[in-house]
């Protein structure tokens, strides 16, 4: 190979070595034409653009340098892409280097370059906080409760490496909420005075602490962000419950899922994003919540999780401004499962055989399959010392009325009610569903409960847990008429040939039995 050639293939490959990036200033892209590319482990960018990266640039020694501020950066000449596909030599700097003693914060991953504002000083005094940041951003000000505590989130924000020392009695801490996101927060101690969340825009924040509040003895600043608790308050009600409070910015939308798990529940929120996972783990006296974390969540969400220590009922209250969660133990759990009395309530019976199939050769009905399988989980729920109420023990007449009423009468606890479901068309559906009465919590945590053990067993799709009110307006009457946490369980398609396979099987019927057992024993607490 002559030298000429070799010379060709070193030009190529500066041409073409060099791979495009994109440099993200807050939101927004920087539309730089021609762009910037990733040389070693450096953004370049084109020197024509430095203004957009809000640097004055000039190029100096004869174009091997380049003069930002007072200083000097090496300036290399690059083949960067144009966006007519061509590629042209220009004069580049380097970006994060410049940025960083601009006191701009990056965060770069090799192809895109995210620039934020710092987070630079926190000063205390005069019963104010002053803030300052490295390039004008929007924070929020508001206060959380239980411990009242003042939090400052500053959007399009990242904390410095060194950590920020802040002279106050006040308990201060900071964190990185979000990539985006960094967070003050003020420990108060007592009680402060209402106040809505304030929003502003600048370098510089003052905000005035809460004036009723006594001072805190100790200076902690904490920068590592798995430490910092960046959600959530758990406040322990006198009477026994929890409360999750998460404020939400402007535009932030939760969306409530409910697993097949009463021990965890999670609440999709967006737009989010995160940088990582944070996990905090909680002694609640109550005994309810036992960990919470957040989590990166599908295409710019996060998702919050509440860990439980038991089966909890939860009730969900999204507001403008925050979304809170509450739990509680739910409805006749504690105790001891020999004080409780659980009505087993067979579907249908008597001229009312329910859904029907043929099932080799022969006619199977709803009726004896519920019937089965609710006398097999009488007799595991009579195992676990509980008292237990039939609605019928044979193949007879039941009205719906007589049967929650049987039960209301006799000072039941808990109402479940054993069925097969049916389609339309044979074969067109398989699984596990148990629906509960609107939006009772307390029943909704009994149908998790039960849910999560025959899942565990049975070999059939979960379904969910549903409200009856996805079926009727009015729900189901067994439901709505029982006056206890009350579940109505569609073990398994009758007119499924899988699911009937299973459910003429006495193991299975089995299986299904000791699952129902041990979804009470769980929501009770009594295992
Ligand atoms: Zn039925």
């Amino acid at each position: 190979m002559g030298r000429l050639a070799l010379l060709c293939l070193m030009v190529l490959a500066i041409a073409h070595g060099n791979p495009e990036a994109r440099v993200v200033w807050f939101d927004r892209s920087l539309a730089v034409d021609p762009g910037a590319v990733r040389l070693g482990d450096e953004c370049w960018l084109p020197i024509i653009h430095a203004e957009k990266a809000k640097l004055t640039a000039k190029l100096v020694d004869n174009g091997s340098a380049v003069l930002i501020g007072n200083r000097k950066y090496a300036a290399r000449v690059l083949a960067v892409p144009e966006s007519s596909g061509q590629e042209i030599k220009i004069a580049c700097l380097p970006l994060r280097e410049a940025l960083k003693d601009q006191g701009v914060s990056t965060v770069w991953d090799g192809s895109e370059l995210k620039c934020f504002a710092t987070l630079t000083s926190i000063e205390v005094s005069d019963g104010k906080l002053k803030a300052t940041t490295s390039l004008p951003v929007e924070s929020n000000a508001f206060l959380v409760r239980n411990p009242d505590r003042l939090v400052i989130d500053f959007k399009g924000c990242r904390l410095p490496d060194k950590e920020i020392e802040v002279a106050t009695e006040f308990k201060v801490r900071t964190g990185q909420f979000a990539i985006d996101t960094a967070r003050i927060v003020v420990e108060l101690t007592g009680a402060a005075p209402n106040q809505p969340p304030s929003r502003a825009r600048g370098t510089e924040r003052i905000v005035a602490l809460p004036t009723t509040v006594a001072v805190a003895e100790v200076t902690v600043v904490e920068t590592d962000p798995t430490e910092f608790a960046p959600i959530l308050p758990v406040v322990e009600n006198a009477d026994g419950s929890a409360w999750v409070r998460m404020p939400l910015n402007a535009g932030q939308k939760p969306k409530f899922a409910f697993g097949e798990s009463p021990e965890q529940v999670s609440v999709e929120i967006g737009p989010l994003t995160l940088a990582e996972a944070v996990r905090q783990e909680f002694s609640d006296p109550n005994g309810l919540v036992r960990a919470i974390s957040m989590a990166p969540g599908s295409a710019g969400t996060g998702r919050l999780i509440v860990e439980l220590s038991r089966a909890a009922a939860v009730r969900f209250l999204p507001g403008a401004q925050d979304v809170s969660l509450h739990f509680t133990v739910p409805r006749n759990a504690g105790g001891k499962m020999r004080d409780k009395i659980v009505t087993i309530d067979p579907g249908h019976g008597g001229g009312q055989p329910g859904a029907k199939a043929v099932h080799q050769g022969k006619t199977v009905f709803e009726k004896d399959i519920t019937l089965n399988i609710a006398s097999k989980a009488a007799q595991r729920l009579g195992h676990t010392g509980a008292s237990i109420l039939m609605t019928r023990a044979g193949d007879r007449d039941v009205g719906l009325y007589e049967r929650t009423t049987l039960s209301n009468d006799s000072g039941a606890h808990f109402f479940i009610s054993v069925h097969a479901d049916s389609t339309p068309r044979p074969n067109s559906a398989s699984g596990t569903t148990i629906y509960y009465h609107k939006d009772d919590a307390d029943s909704r945590a009994l149908a998790q409960a039960i849910l999560k053990e025959i899942v565990a067993v049975s070999g059939l799709p979960s379904r969910g847990v549903r409200s009856d009110s996805v079926l009727y307006q009015s729900g189901l009457a067994v439901l709505r008429t029982s006056s206890v946490p009350a579940v109505l369980i569609e073990v398994g398609y009758i007119n499924h040939d899988g699911d009937r396979a299973k459910l003429v099987d006495p193991k299975f019927q089995d299986k299904i039995a000791d699952a129902i057992a041990r979804g009470v024993r769980k929501y009770v607490g009594d295992d």
